[in-house]
């Protein structure tokens, strides 16, 4: 049977520019790509917190697909989080511009009884004492995913390294894992990263897919190729969040489920950099995805 995923980490606002179009305010942050993702697979409840600025159409676009918004705090005092970027040399390379965090400055999250019994837990990338505070209120959790970014391992290590102990799988892109591990190869900084006690650990690799080290094998998933890459932002968001609910869908955390989700996962996160936001995912749906997982795999074995 299901069980529910809980989400956590950012809810933003995003104004992004590529070499292609630029788009001004539009949903985004870690919790937000990664819980419409994962809602595909199974009930999501999503954590985070919005400010005086949240627009009641994003409110529709979490409910429209059964998100359980309970969890999140709407603070009247300030606005949402909000990231500015750009992009540059045809998507190769990604500047930050501007981060306000507006009201996570002092966000201290709270959780309903339905949020702390979750067993499927996704510490979407935030600063890692949230992510701390979040899984302290999980009464029993299964299985723990925490993403991050190169912003926690270089201003908050030691936090960052608390969490990683705590989880079952560590999940973040082939830059961020040669940072966090010093290692210059990505199998050598898999193998080390296993080592700082998750016990898994997928390194993403954008265009070309991700890798899983597991105590059970090594995998690697191929991405899903396109064409039409539109904004790269919340790929590896809704990578983790596809993967997440779909172990959560079936109730499974073997390295053959893990393997399963990262097929999924990939299909998944094609489709959100075909346009800004999560607009493509939601437009298409479920359909498309297994349309995707099904190619990925005719692609990538051979019998
Ligand atoms: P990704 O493309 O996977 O790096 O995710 C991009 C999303 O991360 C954007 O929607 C941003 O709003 C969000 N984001 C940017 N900086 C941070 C941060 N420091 N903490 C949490 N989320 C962030």
């Amino acid at each position: 049977m299901a069980e529910k995923l809980l989400v956590s980490g950012s809810i933003a606002y995003d104004c992004i520019e590529t070499p292609l179009d630029k788009a001004d305010y539009i949903l985004g942050g870690s919790a937000s790509y990664a819980s419409l993702a994962s809602s595909y697979f199974a009930p999501t409840l999503i954590s985070g917190i919005v400010g005086n600025d949240f627009k009641e159409s994003d409110v529709k676009r979490l409910t429209a697909r059964a998100i359980d918004i309970s969890n999140i705090k709407f603070e009247q005092s300030k606005p949402t989080f909000f990231w500015r970027g750009k992009y540059h040399d045809n998507f190769n390379s990604r500047e930050t511009l501007d981060v306000q965090v507006n009201v996570y400055e002092d966000y201290k999250p709270e959780l309903n009884a339905e949020a702390r019994s979750a067993k499927y837990v996704l510490l979407g990338n935030i600063s890692p004492v949230v992510q701390t505070a979040v899984l302290d209120m999980i009464e029993s959790p299964k299985f723990v995913i925490v993403d991050t970014m190169d912003l926690w391992i270089n201003i908050e290590r030691q936090a960052l390294e608390a969490i990683v102990k705590r989880a079952d799988l560590l999940i973040l892109n082939d830059s961020e894992a040669k940072l966090f591990s010093g290692e210059r190869n990505i199998i050598c900084a898999g193998k080390k990263l296993m080592g700082f006690g998750a016990k898994s650990v997928i390194i993403k690799t954008g265009e070309y897919g991700a890798m899983l080290f597991h105590k059970d094998g090594f995998f690697v998933v191929p991405a899903f190729p396109i064409e039409s890459l539109h904004d790269p932002t919340g790929a590896g968001d809704s990578f983790a969040g596809a993967l997440a609910g779909y172990l959560a869908g079936c109730d499974d955390t073997s390295f053959e489920a893990i393997r399963k989700g990262m097929v999924v996962a990939s299909a998944t996160a094609s489709m959100t950099v075909e346009s800004f936001s999560c607009y493509k995912l939601e437009e298409n749906g479920l359909d498309e995805i297994n349309r995707r997982r099904d190619y990925i795999k005719k692609i990538s074995c051979s019998d």
